[in-house]
């Protein structure tokens, strides 16, 4: 690692040139927070935030183009020469607090502005002109030891804002960084408080760490162990180490789009729950339905077909086509892939069973979920056929469209109009379409 001094610190041009139309107007302007820590870390093209003596009217005065993103805590956005957005906020420090919104108050001074920021990694400043590090905390020295450890009084930092402790989680899962003691006990004694968090801002941590952190399992291991889980997530707090190393070894799609792989993640660290049970805790925790449709989907599926999969691996085995076929229509073809990569995830910590045979699993689902007739618009014949064979129209059509799709899924070969018809008319005069038919309660849902 790097000696982590100004050296190998690249700021982008814009930035510097912002910083120096500040400076030249007589206000002192440093690059802080996020970016400054990542630069030392050596991570490129970052976003810096600038820090300024300016007040928020000032800046706005000082350049051609601005956006008031923040005004009230004094962040101004500066468009740069190519439309690139550059926050610029007023050095500010909070004269009250409440457990997570603090009112500020500017004309304060870098370091006090400093000593209002959460951990001492994220608490270096940097002067892109002068080129130079003001670093009061020693964040680089936590930097180059691997610690994350409060800006002050661990205890009192966390009472002011409750977020932190889970920041403080998220930030050592992200780099591979200890707690440091102090700390840890602060977020200890802040787990029974997180209640006070609004459900969205807990749901943005889950998110923050399951898209930044290579291995979540680690950050949710700590929530878990914080009592954190316990007091903002209960139906997790007990989740098990096995769930939370699954996280960690999801495949990779193909081409792993961001979303994808939050919702999969998502999924793996809901998925020792019932389906019910996730659905209703993402639904306290405000998810969209769309997220919640889908994890609730996968965990669901995971919950009833996850056991006799991994049966049938352990035993050295694929289950039958039709037993698959069941799987794909019931899950539905198009989280059919999802669902396997769940299952992957945690059958690639289990010893018993071949990798081999997963990857033929893979294979084999996939192929039937899309060649396969499961679905009632794959079957050979539709409710117009029917009602020209004499069958009425209303619920009944829609019963023998689910019988015939069942008995289809048992035997692909049967999916030939003829056929069909012919197995439709014989259920029909046995009378099975009647309502109470045990076809429907049978037939799941689409
Ligand atoms: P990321 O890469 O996740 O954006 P970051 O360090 O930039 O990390 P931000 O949430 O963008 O984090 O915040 C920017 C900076 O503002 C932080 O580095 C920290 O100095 C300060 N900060 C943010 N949130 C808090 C907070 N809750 N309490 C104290 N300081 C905070
Ligand atoms: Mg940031």
């Amino acid at each position: 690692m790097s000696t982590l001094d100004e050296r190998g610190l690249r700021v982008p041009g814009a930035v510097i040139e912002l910083a120096r139309t500040l400076q030249d107007a007589g206000f002192p302007t440093w690059c802080v927070g996020g970016a400054v820590r990542d630069a030392l870390l050596g991570r490129a093209l970052l976003d810096f935030d600038l820090a300024t003596a300016a007040t928020p009217a000032q800046v706005r005065r000082l350049f051609r183009r601005t956006i008031p993103v923040g005004i009230e805590f004094g962040t101004v956005g500066v468009l740069d020469r190519d439309g690139r957005m550059h926050e610029v906020t007023t050095f500010r420090h909070d004269v009250k607090t409440d457990g997570r919104h603090a009112v500020v108050e500017f004309g304060a001074s870098l370091d006090e502005d400093l000593a209002r920021r959460d951990f001492t990694i994220n608490a270096i400043a940097f002067d892109p002109i002068a080129r130079r590090l003001h670093d009061p905390f020693r964040g680089r020295e936590d930097l180059l030891a691997g610690v994350v450890r409060a800006v002050g009084v661990a205890e009192e930092r966390m009472r002011e804002d409750r977020l932190r402790a889970l920041r403080a989680i998220r930030f050592a899962s992200r780099f591979g960084f200890e707690i440091e003691r102090e700390t840890w006990v602060a977020i200890e004694a802040s787990a029974a408080h997180l209640t006070r968090l609004s459900p969205e801002r807990v749901k943005q941590e889950i998110d923050k760490t399951l898209e930044q952190v290579d291995a979540p399992s680690v950050a949710f291991a700590r929530w878990r162990d914080a009592g954190a889980f316990a007091a903002v997530v209960p139906a997790l707090a007990q989740v098990p180490d096995g769930t939370l190393a699954a996280i960690d070894r999801l495949p990779r799609a193909v081409t792993p789009t961001r979303p994808l792989r939050r919702t999969l993640r998502l999924a793996t660290l809901f998925s020792s729950l019932e389906g019910k049970e996730a659905t209703r805790a993402l639904r306290a925790l405000r998810a969209s339905n769309q997220e919640i449709s889908v994890v609730g989907a996968l965990v669901d599926g995971w919950q009833r077909f996850g056991t006799a999969l991994e049966a049938h691996l352990v035993a050295g085995s694929l289950p039958s086509d039709p037993a698959l076929r069941r799987i794909a229509a019931d899950v539905g073809r198009l989280r059919v892939n999802a669902l396997l990569r769940l299952g992957a995830a945690h059958w690639a910590g289990d010893t018993r069973i071949a990798p081999r045979l997963v990857r033929q699993l893979f294979r084999r689902l996939t192929h039937i979920a899309f060649h396969d007739p499961i679905e009632i618009a794959d079957l050979a014949i539709d409710g117009d056929d029917l009602r020209q064979h004499g069958l009425r129209a209303g619920p009944a059509l829609g019963r023998v469209l689910q019988h015939l799709r069942h008995l289809v899924i048992e035997d692909p070969s049967r999916n030939q109009r003829e056929i069909l018809l012919a197995l439709a008319g014989e259920w029909i005069a046995r009378g099975d379409a009647a309502p109470t038919s045990g076809a429907e309660r049978a037939s799941g849902h689409e």
